[in-house]
């Protein structure tokens, strides 16, 4: 069965204009701003898309363009004046930064309760103890979609290849919240074909393509592309061979129409939670 990202997408962001309406009808305006330093194609794309998504979802969105040479303490500045901004309830800076730029610094520095990406170590530590307003979007993402196959993820093995700080650890930590089992794989790990074949549920996060192929998969897996790569011919391309997977998976994302739509509209979900949280 191939996972239909972009529909089940639609569905929760018509799930957010209704809560949005609601909220408007109350006086409360969801606001999202979202600040691109330079010009990186790919950031511009995303950024356009998030901006995109505000408007199905009828949450007011401001973008703030900042050239690629911008300093710390210039970017900081602007964070500072929407952190102190009532009118704004969700502020995103979009990574990658320039390299004169500390990403951590930065994150630090949104305020917590606007942090609508979850990147915040106050969110990270609430995600860790299961108690949290805002889950990261990718990973939120991955959990409505293994959700939509009708899975109990309870008691089921679900392995992880990455363990970045946006996918791979919070993604074990919502599959622990639910009682799976956890398995995380990296770089490091031996023999990975052995570990992904335990997996009821893989979720590959690697970035780079074909690195989980019809080999290393059980037959019914569950499978969750979230590798946004390009390929030989500049396609964009997930980490799993999707075309070999399939035949053996029970479930399965593609790219592009999996993942990906749903971190935008998780974000549109976690922006409307902050405007709802910081007036209601
Ligand atoms: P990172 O580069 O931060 O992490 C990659 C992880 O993969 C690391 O933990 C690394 O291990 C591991 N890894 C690398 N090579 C191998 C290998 N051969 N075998 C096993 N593990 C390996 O990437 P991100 O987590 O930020 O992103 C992962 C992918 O997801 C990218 O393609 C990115 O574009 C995509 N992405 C997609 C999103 C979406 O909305 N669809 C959102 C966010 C990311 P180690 O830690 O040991 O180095």
């Amino acid at each position: 069965m191939r996972i239909d990202g972009k529909t089940i997408s639609m569905q929760v962001k018509e799930r957010v204009r209704m809560q949005v309406e609601a909220l408007k009808e109350k006086g409360v305006h969801p606001a999202l701003t979202v600040v691109l330093v330079g010009e990186e194609p790919a950031s511009c794309v995303y950024v356009r898309n998030k901006v995109k998504a505000c408007e199905v979802c009828g949450i007011i969105s401001e973008e703030i363009r900042m050239s690629v040479d911008t300093t710390q303490e210039e970017l900081l500045a602007v964070v500072n004046r929407l952190n102190a901004d009532d009118s704004v309830h969700g502020i995103l800076v979009q990574l990658p930064l320039p390299k004169q730029i500390d990403e951590t610094a930065i994150i630090r520095a949104i305020c917590p309760e606007k942090d609508v990406d979850a990147f915040h170590p106050v969110n990270v530590g609430r995600i860790m103890i299961g108690d949290y307003d805002f889950l990261p979007c990718t990973p939120a993402g991955c959990m409505e979609l293994i959700h939509s196959t009708g899975i109990d993820v309870s008691g089921k093995h679900a392995v992880i290849v990455g363990r970045s700080n946006i996918v791979g650890k919070p993604m074990a930590m919502l599959l622990l919240h639910e009682n799976a089992t956890v398995t995380i794989c990296h770089s490091k790990t031996v023999n990975l074909k052995e570990e992904c074949r335990k997996a009821d549920i893989l979720v590959a996060a690697v970035g780079r393509e074909n690195v989980i192929t019809a080999d290393m998969v059980k037959p019914g897996a569950v499978v969750i592309d979230v590798g946004m790569n390009r390929n030989a011919a500049g396609k964009l391309c997930g980490d799993v061979d999707y075309a070999g997977v399939s035949e053996i998976a029970g479930a399965i994302t593609p790219v592009p129409g999996g993942v990906g739509p749903m971190t935008i509209a998780m974000l549109m979900q976690n922006t409307a939670k902050a405007a709802e949280k910081q007036n209601l």
